[in-house]
């Protein structure tokens, strides 16, 4: 980029005279000299060649109206559709008023009038059209990407609300446009090609928006647009593509738009949704088109703001364990025989959220770890609690998440929990959810057949979800089989066909252990189950998930 600075020869600017008299020449040399270096022309075409060989170092031009050959206007007239001329400020000297506006029209920057006045006038009005037409310079430099000639970010981004001064009621989108793998591009090819293909794309987007649009080049590979609401851009970004056919490899681009976007969102933020949008399909090859979707966002920062209060939540207790009992009905009266510790989130401003919203994406990042041994732990103080007060109690089953079965300190945790509130391997019990089983399925099954080893009784949760093979449960290590939910809602909806169920039930009579329903909620699918021979059955039927202290009534009142 050419500085203000980079103008200065041997320490001062170069003002070319162009006058045909040689007693203006002179007189405007004597009074400038010993701030500029003058060059001089005596007529047009002289003044035309010394502008094309200086224009670099030129800061400003002093141009006679009347001259021989090319006159001062067609001189002006020149120098205004050269795109490396035109900015070099030019001020007509002329005794003629009504050329001054002619002048002014044609990009003069300002005029002198003849006869000359006080030098220190003309010293004044040179000083400050050099200042007016390097300030404008530095401006066009930093507004332009050097590389494209599109405006870059800050530009745009000003550039944009004007727009939307302007057209307060249009219906904007606002686009981004990402090239896949740009820097193995670079990285093959070089960064010449790379600079090419950047230039391709700048100028296929400049022809394919209405010249009002507002376009810029973000940062290397990314290019944003802010155009009027467009139904389809899958066409552009083809087109684009096609640009860069004849590189020696395809540029496949993607497009992030977020469309008809909220004008109450500053601009920067428009465009950051456009980009979330284009890097949801970075790594998908074969959808190029991706608009931003608002429901996901929200969900997504809902996530992570779930995750970022985790720490605070554990180190304040905001998790607590419910209590949902589970009933065997193989005898004449159900009796409770078991429960499930289900982990409840009481958060001080969002209320109570369900294990839903939080155990899968805990699953996902790791911290169900310290989650799920916090629930451990409470579960077993609180088994330990009941037999020591009321002296009873029923086993109670947790639930493990995949990862942990691969956790080799398990079963040493479990121990420990167990031996530090003094409750044994019969006091509480361990769901594994079937599709943990599924992968790695001997790993898996290794593990579980150390934590029975170690007295653990084990009830495979959501069985039927999962798709386990026959031949694979005929030889994994379990005690129980608890259906999934399910089973229990299609087999009693319109078709009330339970034969999967007594599938099921068949296959853990073979097995040799119990089955235990999920999910019951009417007296119509408690007797069902009843009568195919299901052993436990645990839902709303009986009771929801409980509080500690309304479980423990529970316990009491079966003592
Ligand atoms: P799950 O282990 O299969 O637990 C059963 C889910 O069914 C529970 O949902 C329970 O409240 C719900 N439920 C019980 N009876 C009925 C009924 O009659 N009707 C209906 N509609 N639902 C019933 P919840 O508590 O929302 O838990 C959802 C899942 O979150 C659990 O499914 C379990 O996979 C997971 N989860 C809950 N607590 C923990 C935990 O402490 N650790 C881990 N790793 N996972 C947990
Ligand atoms: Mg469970
Ligand atoms: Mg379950």
């Amino acid at each position: 980029m050419k500085r203000s600075t980079d103008k200065y020869v041997d320490g001062k600017r170069h003002i070319l005279v162009a006058d045909d008299e040689y007693i203006n020449r002179e007189m405007l040399e004597n009074i400038l000299s010993d701030k500029y270096d003058i060059l001089k022309a005596e007529d047009g075409d002289m003044a035309y060649d010394l502008i094309r060989q200086n224009h670099n170092t030129l800061s400003l031009i002093l141009l006679d109206l009347m001259m021989p050959r090319l006159n001062g206007l067609e001189l002006l007239e020149r120098l205004k559709d050269d795109p490396e001329l035109k900015s070099i400020p030019v001020i007509v000297l002329t005794s003629d008023q009504a050329s001054e506006v002619e002048s002014l029209h044609r990009g003069a920057a300002d005029f002198i009038p003849k006869p000359y006045p006080n030098p220190e006038v003309i010293k004044a009005r040179i000083s400050r059209s050099i200042e007016l037409a390097e300030d404008r310079q530095i401006i066009s430099a930093t507004e332009k990407d050097e590389l494209t000639g599109l405006y870059t970010s800050e530009y745009f981004y000003r550039y944009g609300e004007q727009y939307d001064k302007f057209h307060p009621t249009s219906d904007m989108d606002a686009v981004c446009f990402d090239v896949n793998h740009f820097h193995v591009l670079n990285e093959r090819f070089g960064m010449a090609k790379g600079d090419e293909i950047l230039k391709r794309i700048a100028s296929c987007l400049m022809k394919s928006f209405p010249s009002d649009c507002v376009i810029c080049r973000k940062t290397a590979d990314t290019f944003l647009v802010y155009c009027p609401h467009r139904d389809d851009y899958s066409k552009l970004v083809e087109t684009i593509s096609a640009s860069c056919d004849d590189m020696p490899t395809s540029v496949k681009m993607r497009v992030g738009i977020y469309a008809s976007c909220d004008k109450k969102l500053d601009i920067q933020s428009r465009f950051d949704r456009a980009k979330i949008a284009a890097d949801k399909i970075r790594n998908n090859y074969s959808v190029f088109v991706s608009n931003f979707d608002e429901a996901l966002m929200q969900k997504e920062l809902f996530a992570e703001q779930l995750m970022d209060e985790f720490p605070k939540a554990i180190a304040e207790k905001q998790f607590e364990v419910f209590f949902q009992p589970k009933y065997d009905i193989r005898g004449d009266k159900p009796v409770l025989s078991s429960a499930e510790a289900l982990v409840r989130w009481f958060h001080p401003t969002l209320g109570t959220i369900s294990p839903g919203a939080f155990i899968p994406l805990f699953e996902d990042n790791g911290l169900i770890a310290r989650l799920d041994e916090y629930v451990w732990r409470r579960t077993a103080e609180k088994i330990a609690d009941w037999k020591n007060r009321i002296g009873s109690s029923v086993p109670v089953s947790v639930n493990l998440s995949r990862v942990e079965m691969y956790d080799p300190m398990l079963v040493e945790t479990f121990e420990k929990i167990t031996s530090d509130n003094n409750i044994t391997t019969k006091d509480i019990y361990l769901e594994i959810t079937e599709s943990a089983y599924v992968r790695d399925s001997d790993q898996i099954a290794d593990r579980v057949a150390q934590l029975r080893d170690h007295g653990f009784f084990i009830e495979m949760d959501d069985f039927g979800s999962g798709y386990s093979s026959l031949n694979m449960i005929s030889e994994l290590p379990l005690d129980a089989l608890k259906l999934d939910i399910m089973f229990i809602r299609t087999a009693f909806d319109k078709r009330n066909d339970t034969r999967m169920i007594s599938i099921v039930i068949d296959i853990a009579d073979y097995l040799g252990v119990p089955v235990i329903a999920e999910g019951v909620e009417t007296e119509e699918q408690y007797l069902t189950l009843k009568k195919l021979g299901c052993a436990i059955i645990q839902g709303y039927y009986f009771s929801k998930p409980l509080p500690a202290d309304e479980f423990e009534k529970l316990l009491k009142k079966d003592s």
